[in-house]
Parts: C-alpha cells; sequence; structure tokens
C-alpha cells in the first residue's frame, strides 16, 4: 500500500539523494550537455520538499503537489519532464490507500506523458530508459512489488543506457561519442528510484 506519508517520504529522501550526489550529476552533464543538472535538480526538489502537502492523506495530491514545483522551479529540459511525471501520475492515483498495482498505473502515464512531452522513445539515452523499465517491473509485479525488484532493474537499466548512443537533449550533438558515458537524467532518476525503494522497505 502506498499511503500519503510514504509519498512525502520519497520525495524527501529523493531531494536527500540528488543534493548529496549534485557534484556527480552536474560533472555527468558536464561532459554531455551544459553542466547544470545537478543544481537543477537540487533547487527543484529542495522546492518541492518545501512546498509539500503536510496536510493531505491522499498521495496523488502529494505527487502533483510535487510536479508543479519541479515544473515552476526547474528551468532546464529536466523540469517540465520531471514535472509531467509526477503531475499525471499524480492525477491518477486516488483516495488515500494506493495499492501497487494502482501506482505502477500512475507512474506509467506519467512516463508516457514523458515521452509525449520530450518527444522521446526507449533507447534514446535519456532518463525515460530508467524510469519506464522500472515501471514495467512494477506493472508486472502489482502489489507483490519488494524494494529489491525496483532496485534489480534500475540497476540493470542504469548499466543499459550508459552503452547507448545519445539522440535526445543537449547529448544528442555526441551522438556515438556518448556510448560509455552516463546520461546525468538517468542517474538522477536512479536516485528518485533508490528512494522510493528505501521507503517502500521502511514502509510498505
Ligand atoms: P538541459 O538539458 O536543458 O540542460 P538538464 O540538464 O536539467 O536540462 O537535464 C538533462 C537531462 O534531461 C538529460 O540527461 C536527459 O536525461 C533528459 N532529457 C533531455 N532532453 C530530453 C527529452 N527530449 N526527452 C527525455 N529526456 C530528456
Ligand atoms: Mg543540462
Amino acid at each position: 500500500m502506498f499511503t500519503a506519508n510514504m509519498a512525502r517520504e520519497w520525495v524527501k529522501e529523493s531531494s536527500k539523494k540528488i543534493e548529496g550526489n549534485k557534484d556527480e550529476l552536474t560533472n555527468l552533464d558536464q561532459a554531455l550537455g551544459d553542466g547544470d543538472h545537478g543544481l537543477n535538480m537540487t533547487r527543484g526538489l529542495k522546492a518541492a520538499v518545501e512546498q509539500l502537502d503536510e496536510d493531505t492523506d491522499e498521495p496523488g495530491q502529494v505527487l502533483k503537489g510535487v510536479g508543479t514545483s519541479l515544473l515552476s522551479k526547474v528551468g532546464g529540459a529536466s523540469g517540465p519532464l520531471y514535472g509531467t511525471f509526477f503531475i499525471k501520475a499524480g492525477n491518477h492515483l486516488e483516495g488515500s490507500k494506493v495499492e501497487f498495482s494502482e501506482l505502477a498505473s500512475g507512474l506509467r502515464i506519467g512516463v508516457d506523458g514523458m515521452k509525449k512531452r520530450g518527444k522521446t522513445e526507449r533507447d534514446e539515452k535519456t532518463m525515460i530508459d530508467l524510469l519506464e523499465p522500472v515501471i514495467e517491473v512494477m506493472e508486472d509485479r502489482g502489489n507483490d512489488l519488494t524494494p529489491d525488484h525496483l532496485m534489480d532493474r534500475a540497476k540493470k537499466s542504469l548499466d543499459m543506457v550508459m552503452e547507448y548512443g545519445a539522440k535526445k537533449g543537449r547529448a544528442a550533438y555526441y551522438k556515438e561519442k556518448s556510448k560509455g558515458k552516463q546520461d546525468a537524467g538517468a542517474q538522477s532518476s536512479y536516485y528518485i528510484i533508490e528512494a522510493l525503494a528505501e521507503v517502500i522497505k521502511k514502509e510498505g
């Protein structure tokens, strides 16, 4: 079961991880982009924590708020994309007790929205290559989801995206030369999924 408290913990943990790894994200984005991803995401998630809806008992409300914060605070490509992801997911979730299978459906709608907004498919070396496979394992496992399922798939996807040639965003300029280098957005998505796995381990 996924609750509003878990959604809030997810955001707080994500913010901690992103801030703790800000320099790494900056370095990755420096190699294949403009070097602002660490700062963009740190600023956005900090705002999301500050503006967190502490009163609602509906996880969907929490996630919608997070998306709105990211959309308004992050200037780069990643802001509107993560913003769309959380708003669309939040819109789908109803009530105070959300089954993991429902969370999977919400995140599916979120990632589909992200793909549409970014005009991005799989295997183009973006955060979608991290998020979508993880959401697929959530859809497959339904209410039997465990943190290990999330982490196993996230680790595997992170290894895979490293070997792709970039086709979207600033990194697309490097094309085949981006092979063997990690995508900054995939790395930030990895931390966000790691945060979710930890929250589920603690409270799920
Ligand atoms: P910007 O590229 O504007 O500097 P960020 O540095 O914050 O924004 O985010 C870069 C990340 O956003 C990339 O590493 C990639 O994962 C993701 N990204 C960029 N463009 C797209 C797109 N069209 N679709 C999906 N993800 C994208
Ligand atoms: Mg950038």
